[in-house]
């Protein structure tokens, strides 16, 4: 994935994650204060409850208005506008909690409008804790001279208790939540570490070029040299200086052809190309030059002429690399077919051999940048899982289309698609 492709998926992925803890921020403020709304509706009837229960003992009418009036989240205040008595009180709120079904401490106190404070607190416990007389401390309230405060000292934590499902499901979003940034991390800093890497590698490869070109320049001067060429001793030793020197320097031009195509600085120069041509002259090309393994490109053209749009370079170099698969995975005679064809709207170039094959389930990796099939110690092939990627990468370049079909055994048919609007005809 190139550096585009990173930005996009972590800016979706944040929106993403920002998104979620949005919708989730909001699931719970509405879950808590719908909670909080059931069990406040709660305490206001079981408290609307206690004072009629006092009314009626007393005998008396109950206020019209501001009967319950709620001082904070956890403290209520009962007009009741007679007498009170505590036991009668404390009695009253336990039954009504008990019928409602709240099991909430609570602790309550009586206002003595003479003595102007809060007097007779208690501490209620619904787990039987020792009670503590506690509630003195509660705010008096100016505006009523018979009333009764009752605070919820729980109330958050009750309402904390019935949102445990919610809270669960929040801790597991939170742990995905670390779990995808740490893992976007991991990707950024191992994607950094290779990028150095690869870096290191290009600026090496590419201090290698010059020493290379100047011993291949001095192997090649060697081998012309009439002196050399008298000692057959010594031409066999130049031969070699510039053949493997020649070796070398197309590995390294590969490397930076790959590093070039990686940072996208791989620019086509696009030219009219006679594609009939240039396939004749690499066919012979390689029909002339010595090689280890009995070598047979057979060349078949529909048509005599074919104009595309490309660059010869790297089109040449594409089927170098194809022709160059062909003969080092098959066994010791490589016939090799170069077949170039027209559809009503595509030129098509296939080249096929009788190789070793590739197994389908590998014919989906062999494009990846150094994928190599794993063969153990049955065929010793030598190369980097580079020229796949290169021709893959190139083909991309050119808005052209790829595909390969083979048989293990039997051999293997690459073929490149070339649309007459990614190129023109003659
Ligand atoms: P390299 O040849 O350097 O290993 P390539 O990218 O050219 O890398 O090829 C990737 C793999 O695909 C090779 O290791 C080889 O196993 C397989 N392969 C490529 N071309 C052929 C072919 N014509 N026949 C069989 N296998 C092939």
């Amino acid at each position: 994935m190139n550096n585009q492709g990173i930005r996009w998926v972590i800016l979706l992925g944040l929106t993403a994650v920002i998104g979620i803890l949005c919708f989730q921020g909001y699931w719970m403020t509405t879950n808590y204060n719908s909670k909080r709304e059931i069990i406040q509706q709660q305490i206001r009837i079981i408290l609307y409850k206690v004072a009629e229960g006092i009314a009626e003992s007393n005998q008396s009418t109950l206020p019209l208005h501001n009967l319950i009036t709620q001082r904070s989240s956890n403290y209520y205040i009962v007009n009741i506008n007679d007498h009170i008595d505590a036991f009668q009180l404390e009695n009253l709120i336990l039954e009504e909690m008990k019928r409602v079904g709240l099991e909430l401490d609570f602790e309550y106190a009586i206002y003595d409008c003479e003595r102007d404070e809060m007097v007779y607190g208690q501490y209620c416990s619904i787990a039987d804790l020792p009670q503590n007389s506690a509630s003195a401390s509660l705010q008096k309230y100016d505006h009523f001279d018979y009333y009764f405060g009752v605070r919820f000292p729980q109330l958050a934590l009750a309402i904390a208790g019935e949102m445990s499902l919610t809270l669960v499901l929040s801790g597991l979003l939170l742990i995905t939540l670390i779990f995808f940034g740490t893992a976007i991390y991991t990707i950024l800093y191992q994607r950094k570490y290779s990028e150095r890497q690869s870096d290191f590698i290009n600026n090496m490869t590419h201090e290698l070029k010059t020493p290379l070109s100047s011993i291949k320049i001095a192997g090649d001067t060697f081998l012309n040299d009439a002196l050399i060429q008298g000692d057959a001793r010594l031409h066999k030793y130049a031969q070699i200086v510039s053949e493997q020197s020649g070796r070398l320097n197309d590995h390294v031009e590969k490397i930076l052809d790959i590093a070039r195509l990686e940072r996208d600085l791989v620019k086509l120069n696009n030219e009219s190309v006679n594609l009939v041509k240039l396939l004749d002259r690499i066919v012979l090309q390689y029909n002339h030059a010595p090689n280890e393994k009995t070598v047979r490109i057979h060349y078949e053209h529909e048509v005599d002429e074919q104009n595309i749009l490309a660059d010869p370079l790297h089109l040449s170099n594409v089927f170098y690399n194809l022709i160059d698969n062909a003969i080092k995975y098959c066994r010791e005679s490589a016939r090799i077919t170069l077949k170039l064809s027209r559809t009503a709207n595509s030129t098509i170039v296939s080249v096929s051999d009788n190789g070793l094959g590739i197994a389908s389930k590998e014919l989906v990796k062999i494009f990846d940048k150094f994928y190599r099939i794993p063969t153990g110690n049955v065929h010793d092939t030598k190369g980097f899982g580079l020229g796949l990627y290169y021709v893959h990468q190139i083909v991309k370049l050119h808005s052209w289309h790829i595909q390969v079909e083979s048989i293990v055994d039997k051999g293997s048919t690459f073929t490149i698609t070339i649309p007459d609007n990614k190129s023109f005809q003659k």
